[in-house]
């Protein structure tokens, strides 16, 4: 039975009950964060934490609280081991609908976790490459803030499903921002670009990992736009996040990126990334 966490305690979740004038269900009034826990340790949890605290931040929610002991002893009480953790904080419910919200209200604090499967297990012939098709980015422009308003992010997903594909690219001012839940990753001549950080990309935390092991492995890289024809004629795509690792994109609006392949700048960077989870899980 899963336990979850609401409000200070931790329940099975049949139990657990939030309000309905809760304004994270009226509103989407509220932001979130997914943390992989790789045999019961956060990976990278302080920068997790950090991105959290800065969404509060920007949306004006208060709310300090011990997360990192809050969210240990969730993953302990469902069995450790290789877990992602949903955590969401809302603005709290005022008993009524109504657009003005009052500094007094007590935020809803929610956090759950599902199994993932041993990704640092895998070698590079068990990831499977995506196809993604390219659509207009029409969030609003503080993607920075991990807000649950996702209903730009659901449709565009759900348009690429319908269009059997597995993704779908955000661009915005003809500049590819990033994919519908995942940072973008383009590889041209051996160099590898990313769009720079801004209020119109998320923060991604194995965005960060990646610049950082590229920077630490000697693999050239630049922060700079990415045109829809540079994206189109990379030598390699890749999409990254927290729950899905780094992925290739080999085929793009139904043309093929590069050879259609895995690149072996792809090939490196997992190695590498797949190398730190090992080292986190291992305790080296
Ligand atoms: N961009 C968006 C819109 C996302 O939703 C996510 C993750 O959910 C990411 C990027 C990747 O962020 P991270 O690597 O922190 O999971």
């Amino acid at each position: 039975m899963n336990i979850v966490y609401l409000n200070g305690e931790f329940l099975p979740e049949q139990e657990a009950k939030v309000s309905v004038f809760d304004r994270g269900f009226l509103f989407g009034d509220s932001v979130y964060e997914v943390i992989p826990f790789y045999q019961g340790v956060g990976f990278r949890l302080d920068e997790h934490i950090g991105r959290l605290n800065h969404s509060l931040r920007a949306v004006r929610i208060q709310n300090d609280q011990d997360w990192v002991g809050i969210l240990e002893q969730l993953v302990s009480k469902n069995g450790g081991g290789n877990l992602s953790v949903y955590l969401q904080v809302t603005r709290g419910s005022a008993g009524k609908r109504s657009h003005a919200y009052d500094d007094s209200l007590q935020p809803t604090v929610f956090a759950c976790c599902t199994e993932i499967k041993d990704i640092w297990q895998a070698g590079v012939d068990d990831v499977v490459s995506l196809k993604a098709i390219v659509t207009e980015d029409l969030r609003w422009h503080r993607c920075d803030i991990k807000s649950t308003c996702l209903l730009p992010n659901i449709l565009v997903l759900q348009q690429a499903k319908d269009e059997g594909v597995q993704e779908a690219l955000f661009s915005r001012d003809e500049k590819l921002t990033e994919g519908s839940a995942c940072n973008l990753f383009i590889v041209k001549r051996g160099v590898l670009y990313t769009p720079k950080r801004s209020s119109e990309i998320l923060g991604g935390i194995t965005r960060e990992l990646i610049l950082e092991l590229a920077d630490k492995h000697g693999i050239q890289f630049q922060e700079s736009d990415i045109d829809y024809d540079r994206l189109l004629s990379a030598d390699e795509v890749w999409v990254s996040s927290s729950t899905r690792g780094i992925v290739p994109v080999i085929e793009i609006d139904g043309q093929q990126i590069g050879n259609g392949q895995k690149g072996p700048v792809w090939q490196k960077m997992f190695e590498l990334f797949t190398d730190v989870q090992r080292k986190l899980m291992t305790g080296r």
